[in-house]
């Protein structure tokens, strides 16, 4: 049963030669928090805000919004907690945000592009956060979705300093951001690839439809290409790199992933004992070995046994 297939994870992410690769949780809020440190997390990768929010019909006011960013950080003190702010819109749209109907939502207004509309609502969560994190010990980065600019980066980073947070990302959840890495790293501290979405607009294939699961696929070639292009500008830079999509839950994909040049990775809590086991047998030369052989690959059943050919033999 999958419960019985659930390893445990003794809380170090770490590769046969002993390089560390944190392994994070992905967290909806302080109920989640709470059992993912329990499943041995070394922290979160990925706070999705909006789920605290979805039955609100009006936006949360800033005392609420810190009641719910504390119960998160209080679960990981000391520890690193990335936030996410609203990523409204398209799948999850929330009342108070995604007012209009669009035809489109997954090109809509969706995550910071609300902040075109409605910079209050996201000074407003920026202020909320740096207040709540004023009283916990948890490190807290925050970060925005959706981005697709230099220019959209530039003014989240102004607007999150603004506010008194100091360590301030991205996500890079967009091809258009994967292929601007370089020029986001000079204005970002860290960045966190989206995978999901990053499939979904590389490929040109809604994330939502099942009959398009071949394409919304993280061993996608083109995907993987993108993925190698942001972890080469993270290591020039010396920045992390992490990824909060379901790839990183893949303990198959995991290895290749640090290849690229991801230094996290953050997933669903029930993952961290495989990958945590995945990345302990492998050093970090397979795993560049693993990158190369998969960069390689035209399809993505070759990019899977070219992986497997390296990091299982
Ligand atoms: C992603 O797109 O990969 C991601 C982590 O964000 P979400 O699934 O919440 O869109
Ligand atoms: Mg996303």
């Amino acid at each position: 049963t999958s419960a019985a297939a659930v390893l445990p994870f003794d809380g170090e992410g770490r590769l046969a030669d002993g390089t560390e690769v944190p392994l994070l949780a992905n967290v909806g809020g302080a109920a989640d928090a709470v059992s993912a440190a329990a499943a041995g997390a070394q922290g979160v990768g990925l706070f999705r805000t909006e789920f605290c929010f979805l039955d609100r019909a009006e936006a949360p006011t800033i005392e609420e919004q810190v009641a719910a960013y504390r119960g998160v950080l209080a679960a990981f003190p000391d520890r690193r907690v990335v936030v996410r702010t609203l990523d409204a819109g398209s799948d999850k749209p929330l009342p108070f945000a995604n007012p209009e109907h669009e035809d489109n939502p997954a090109l809509g207004v969706r995550g910071l592009r609300i902040a075109r509309r409605s910079p209050a609502l996201l000074d407003d969560q920026l202020r909320a956060l740096a207040l709540a994190a004023e009283h916990e010990s948890a490190s807290v980065e925050v970060m925005a979705p959706m981005v697709a600019t230099v220019d959209e980066a530039r003014d989240f980073a102004d607007r999150a300093r603004a506010a008194g947070l100091r360590r301030v990302g991205i996500m890079i959840e967009t091809p258009a951001a994967a292929l601007l890495a370089r020029e986001l790293f000079e204005i970002v501290d860290f960045v966190s690839l989206g995978t999901n979405d990053l499939a979904q607009y590389t490929l040109a294939a809604d994330r939502l439809l099942s009959d398009l699961g071949d394409l919304n696929d993280p061993w996608q070639p083109a995907v993987l290409r993108l993925i190698g292009a942001v972890g080469d500008a993270g290591r020039a830079v010396g920045r992390s790199v992490g990824v909060c999509g379901e790839a990183g839950g893949d303990p198959a994909l995991a290895p290749v992933l640090v290849g690229l040049g991801v230094t996290s990775l953050s997933m669903t809590p029930r993952a961290l004992g495989r990958v945590g086991a995945a990345l302990a047998s492998v050093t970090a030369a397979q795993c560049r070995e693993a990158a190369e052989a998969v960069l390689g690959a035209a399809t993505a059943d070759e990019a899977r046994a070219a992986a497997s050919a390296v990091l299982n033999r």
